[in-house]
């Protein structure tokens, strides 16, 4: 399957020429539980509907980015670049960029 994703840098590009790294978790607090742990390593929320994820551009510009896209349509709503830590306007320590994947 393929569909056109816009990288905030790029403008629109065929799908393929990202890496798609999962859909956007959230960090648990300074001194997490177990199950907190656990929660964050290996569960996902996997939803059927609008879903929040990281994107690479892999084949262009090679920055990340978040998408807003509906997993039954693969219809993307919206991208954007993370915000920066210090920018101070978002909450950085929810958002944390993957590790960059081997290509
Ligand atoms: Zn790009």
């Amino acid at each position: 399957m393929s569909f056109l994703l816009s990288c905030p840098n790029c403008g629109p590009r065929d799908v393929n020429e990202f890496h798609y790294q999962g859909e956007v978790t959230r960090r648990p607090g300074a001194d997490p539980t177990l199950r907190e742990l656990t929660e964050y390593v290996y569960f996902r929320d996997n939803v059927a509907g609008i879903q929040r994820e990281w994107w690479y551009h892999r084949a262009g510009c090679g920055s990340w980015f978040l998408a807003e896209r509906d997993t039954r349509t693969n219809e993307v709503l919206q991208t954007e670049l993370p915000p920066r830590s210090d920018a101070g306007a978002a909450a950085p320590s929810e958002v944390a960029v993957p590790d960059t994947p081997a290509v």
